[in-house]
């Protein structure tokens, strides 16, 4: 079959690669749809934790084509959408309930070969079963979905809320419409690129800056006098960051949801913290929100029809990543079959 396999930073090409047989529990999915997210950028970049050779690829949907003996939940034919990441199940966050901090925690399309291929093994544990006419590229927004989800519920966005998101990205225009369902009465969003405002106004933002031509601490309290209460960072980048602890106001919560290169530091005043009794909250990927994710994206709690989505070939991968790193489309996909 064919396959995206990553081998070290910056090598990254499209190969013919053999399908071991299944193990026990095990189901072999044709992928249909593939999402690009950032953290495939950064892996290729050599800027996020992987583990090479490994085929990429963590925001997938498709259709059973075989299950090992034994798999009794699952039957050839049904459309599932896959939850990247494996927990042990043993460990001490395990055995706390915090999967997704497990000390053992493996990712498909991280650590274990993913959906950027025409087929990928799957733990059965790991496969949902879609809604029937689920959108294919709808399924490819699953994993995001519920990543963000996570975060709404880390920020505990509450009724009423002022609530400003810092960059309208994929993540930025998901996390608006989860914070609006979660009760946010007020949504600013903070964006440079015009394309990106428009597509944030339509999904219902309440007020649009744009950083590149306005000083946005002097806008936001223009409205909100002693800040936001509710500050998402989305853009994981350090200026970002830091500008976040500006915006909240006193007793307010930022979240640090995008995803910073590691090593990135940022310039923290303690006494600021104190003064302004911040609560600061990271979020990490999607515990136990995977059906959550696939019930907003069905019911229209998540639309993604106002998205520019871009769809590439297997063999156009680099094309694809590049689309997504530099803010060319909302989403990139790679749709194997195409
Ligand atoms: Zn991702
Ligand atoms: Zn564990």
């Amino acid at each position: 079959m064919k396959a995206v396999l990553f081998e070290k930073p910056h090598k990254l090409s499209v190969v013919d690669k053999d399908l071991r047989q299944l193990g026990s529990g095990e189901i072999l999915v044709r992928v249909d749809v593939c999402g690009v997210c950032g953290t495939d950028v950064h892996i290729v970049e050599g800027t996020s934790r992987s583990n090479p050779p490994v085929v990429l690829g963590h925001e997938y949907a498709g259709t059973i084509e075989d299950v090992a003996e034994g798999v009794t939940d699952f039957t050839r034919g049904q459309k599932v959408a896959v939850d990247p990441n494996i927990a042990c199940r043993a460990c001490f966050f395990c055995r706390k309930g915090e999967v997704h901090l497990c000390s053992n925690l493996k990712a498909l399309g991280v650590d274990i070969d993913g959906g950027m291929a025409e087929y990928c093994i799957v733990p059965q544990r790991q496969a949902y079963v879609l809604p029937d006419g689920f959108p294919r590229q709808a399924a490819a927004f699953i994993e995001p979905v519920s990543c963000v989800i996570h975060g709404v519920d880390r920020a505990g966005v509450k009724t009423g809320d002022t609530v400003a998101i810092i960059g309208a990205g994929t993540i930025g225009l998901l996390m608006l419409q989860l914070v609006k369902d979660a009760g946010a009465g007020r949504i600013i969003i903070i964006e440079p690129r015009e394309k990106k405002r428009e597509i944030a106004q339509k999904l219902g933002a309440d007020v649009l800056i744009d950083p590149s031509g306005e000083d946005v601490s002097r806008t936001l309290r223009a409205l909100a006098p002693e800040g936001a209460d509710v500050v998402i960072e989305c853009a994981g980048r350090g200026e970002t960051a830091q500008l976040s602890v500006e915006l909240a106001r006193r007793g307010g919560t930022v979240e640090l949801f995008g995803v910073c290169p590691i090593g990135t530091m940022i310039p923290l005043e303690p006494n600021k913290v104190y003064f302004k009794e911040l609560t600061i909250v990271g979020s990490y990927v999607n515990p136990q929100t995977f059906s959550r994710a696939i019930s907003a994206l069905q019911r229209g709690i998540v639309r993604i029809d106002e998205f520019q989505i871009n769809q590439f070939p297997l063999e156009e991968v680099k094309e694809a990543l590049r689309y997504q790193s530099e803010g060319k489309t909302i989403k990139s996909m790679i749709v194997p079959s195409a």
